[in-house]
């Protein structure tokens, strides 16, 4: 039906669609102990170089290298060893000629010293030394500014804060960071039935477990963003606004789930069609119906029920919005190219997500069928299979792009 196919918005468009209407989040400051995952509020620079003085490498003896340049098993050098230096000991005094100074890794090492035999190649003398083998200038010197220089950019704004970051920022001499405070999304379900999952709770014939809410919160929390779950509503457009109402101010992002399609008690749509919430059709298989707009100002996205729908929703269109709004440069899942080890069909007018897994050797199998009530799939796959727009069918060997999603 031509009609129905020039009413389908793309994939692109929607997505430039919730990504404008989410504003960065405010720098805050934070201890280092509560950054990791967050997003840097702007260029960090380092306090003190790195290292922050020459020091060395190893246990050993600090010497002049010209003095043992002799030194073998069989012809050692002996020097007496005039001062002990243990890491943190900051009152070193210079390396007299014809001396050695029995050092201990990352203690400073003394002026006059250039290098350092490491502890295993000396008889481990404390009075006196037996050096059995030469060293290098420089051998097992770590010098001062070698991996970062005072006052340079050790991290970019937008750098995400994983452990090694952290630990960059923590030598280069900051206990805080301006980070972006995480987007608080309200995430609620609708649908008359739904029952909250409990092994006391039965079902009755026609009523599921509820599973999209604590899903997308836990995919909001994935994405870096801050969940609020509130208790699902029934089709009913009054529950709905009492659920919604008193919370939309507090958040960044109102996140619902199912009501959105083409039936009757589409709840969401309902409730905020006349709400400035735009309903659209997406060329995207799954996840034809959503919605995005702005409820009393507070920005909306409205995703399929159809958990499959829901969640690939989620990952196409909200987390690069919540990621790029909590300030992170990098917002997208790693998208990676890998050969199809079956052959696939897919509608060619859309855009279609087929739950996959991506093997290291560097293959990908689709997990189930592309129906988007596949949970059991869902949670056994680690990626999803994008077959673009155009493509009715690809063969087993085809390379394809892939959204990693896991490990
Ligand atoms: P809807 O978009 O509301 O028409 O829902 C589409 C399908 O998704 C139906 O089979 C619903 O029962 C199911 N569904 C909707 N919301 C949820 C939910 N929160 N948890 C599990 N399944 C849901
Ligand atoms: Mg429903």
């Amino acid at each position: 039906m031509a009609v129905t196919r020039a009413a389908l918005l793309s994939v692109d468009q929607h997505a430039a669609t919730v990504a404008g209407l989410l504003a960065p989040t405010p720098a805050e400051r934070r201890p280092l102990v509560e950054c990791f995952g967050l997003a840097l509020a702007g260029e960090l620079a380092a306090r003190v170089a790195l290292p922050s003085f020459d020091n060395s490498a190893m246990d050993g003896y600090a010497v002049r290298s010209a003095e043992v340049a002799s030194a073998s098993a069989e012809r050692p050098v002996e020097l007496p060893v005039a001062e002990d230096i243990p890491a943190g000991r900051t009152d070193v005094p210079p390396l007299a000629p014809g001396t050695a100074h029995r050092i201990m890794t990352g203690a400073p090492l003394p002026v006059g010293a250039d290098a350092v035999v490491q502890v295993e190649l000396t008889d481990a003398g404390t009075s006196a030394v037996r050096l059995f083998a030469a060293a290098r200038p420089g051998q097992n010197v770590r010098y001062a500014g070698e991996d970062v220089t005072a006052g340079s950019v050790v991290l970019p704004a937008g750098a995400t804060l994983d452990a090694g970051q952290i630990g960059v920022a923590a030598a280069a001499g900051h206990g805080t960071l301006a980070v972006h405070r995480p987007p608080r999304v309200l995430v609620l379900s609708t649908g008359s039935e739904l029952v909250s999952p409990s092994a006391g709770v039965e079902l009755a014939p026609g009523q599921i477990y509820e599973s999209n809410g604590p899903m997308l919160a836990a995919a909001v929390r994935a994405a870096g963003a801050e969940p609020e779950l509130a208790h699902f509503v029934s089709d009913d457009v009054d529950a709905f606004h009492a659920a919604l109402a008193p919370r939309a101010a507090a958040v960044d992002l109102v996140l619902t789930s199912g009501g959105v399609s083409a039936g009757a008690y589409e709840v969401v749509k309902d409730a905020l069609a006349a709400h400035g919430v735009s309903f659209v059709k997406v060329a995207m298989n799954p996840g034809m119906p959503q919605g995005a707009g702005r409820f009393k100002g507070t920005p909306v996205v409205t995703l399929p029920g159809n958990p499959v729908s829901a969640l690939v929703s989620f990952e196409v269109f909200v987390r690069p919005a919540l990621r790029a709004a909590a300030g992170h440069a990098v917002v997208h899942r790693p998208r990676v190219i890998a050969r199809l080890t079956e052959a696939a069909d897919s509608p060619p007018e859309k855009r279609q997500f087929r739950r996959g897994r991506l093997d290291p050797d560097g293959t990908v199998s689709l997990v189930g069928g592309s129906g988007s009530h596949l949970l059991g799939s869902l949670a056994a796959s680690n990626c999803l299979v994008e077959l673009a727009e155009g493509i009715s069918h690809v063969d087993a060997g085809t390379p394809v792009p892939v959204l990693v999603l896991a490990p």
